[in-house]
């Protein structure tokens, strides 16, 4: 085998840079959505196994919108603690459900041994960007229920981020004032909506850190490998889409293979680029599979437990 060549640090990309500095020291986690069907339980179980031996710092589970997931994020979690080393979150919504009803839900991950929930205000079902009218006798947002959560167990909890703000948001102030909200109410960590402007996230997160919110903030990376269904996603959320993803995939509507090396080609540049600048926290939006994110953490450096890099 030749010697490993030897280059001056500037004259590597940050994908490169970050090969070459071998193992790291990153903290992953993994979203997942709970399986409609048994063949998607069983691609989603494959997913999960890859996945394990990188020993995230938590895998969460998706809950649907109204709560129409319930029982399945409910299994879905459960089997992760009864048959995997990994350390699963329960996503929870305040959507058409009351206060009692959401707190049997909370109770009841507590007595399964679920000790993490992200706690979410979620959408209107159907209607990702209308109206939301919340329940009288319900939680009203993320603050309240993070608050509701932390009365009934001491559960680490979790809370979404906008580095594009929140659509229903009128400004960067108004939701980094909510952010300190859910802090003081007991959220013990923030997680992103994915997004692809690398240097509109830094100034954002920057005046995050300047207004004295220190909890870790979890870089929510989503690998795009269909276009069209990204376009689709991120429009009612206000993400904004950069012209330069749509060029790399124009012309590649039949040619899966091709977007998939795109897809972990772009979402590794993001992530070690924003290593450069000192983030630690990567969470992956996998859509339950496995081999985009896992040839992604390969990048970064992220191997499985006791794996040694070749020139580390
Ligand atoms: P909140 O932060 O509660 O905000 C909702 C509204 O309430 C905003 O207008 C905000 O300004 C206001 N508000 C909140 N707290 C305060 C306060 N203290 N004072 C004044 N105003 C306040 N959706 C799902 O249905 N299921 C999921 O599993 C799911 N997972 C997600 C995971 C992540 C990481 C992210 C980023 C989003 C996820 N969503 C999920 C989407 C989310 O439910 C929607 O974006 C929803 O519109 C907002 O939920 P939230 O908890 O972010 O809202």
């Amino acid at each position: 085998m030749n010697a490993p060549l030897e280059l001056p640090p500037t004259a590597l990309g940050p994908v490169a840079r970050a090969g070459a500095r071998g193992q790291s020291r990153l903290n992953v986690s993994f979203e997942f959505s709970p399986p409609k069907t048994e063949e998607a339980e069983e691609n989603l179980w494959q997913a999960i196994r890859r996945l394990e031996p990188l020993n995230p710092e938590f895998v969460s589970v998706t809950y649907g919108a109204g709560g129409s997931t319930r029982e399945r994020t409910h299994r879905t979690v459960v089997r992760m603690i009864n048959e995997t080393s990994l350390r699963p979150a329960a996503h929870l919504t305040c959507v058409e459900a009351s206060r009692a009803e959401v707190d049997e839900v909370v109770q009841a991950y507590w007595d399964s041994g679920i000790r993490h929930i992200v706690a979410l205000r979620g959408d209107p079902p159907g209607q990702i960007g209308g109206a939301y009218v919340p329940r009288t006798d319900g939680y009203l947002n993320g603050t309240e229920l993070t608050a509701g959560i932390k009365a009934i167990a001491p559960f680490e909890v979790s809370v979404s981020l906008y580095p594009q703000i929140h659509p229903e948001s009128p400004s960067i102030a108004h939701d980094i004032d909510v952010l300190k909200a859910k802090v003081d109410a007991g959220a013990t960590r923030a997680i992103t909506q994915f997004f692809f402007d690398v240097d509109g996230f830094l100034r954002f997160t920057d005046q995050v850190r300047k207004a004295g919110i220190d909890i870790p903030i979890c870089a929510g990376i989503m690998p795009v490998t269909n276009f069209k269904g990204l376009r689709r996603m991120a429009e009612p959320c206000g993400i904004d889409i950069p012209f330069w993803l749509g060029n790399l995939f124009d012309g590649l509507d039949k040619d899966p293979d091709t977007r998939r090396l795109i897809a972990c080609s772009v979402a590794a540049e993001t992530c070690a680029r924003l290593e450069e600048e000192g983030f630690s926290d990567f969470h992956f939006y996998t859509l339950n599979r496995a081999d985009l994110v896992y040839a992604i953490c390969r990048v970064l450096g992220v191997r499985e437990a006791g794996a040694q890099g070749v020139l580390s």
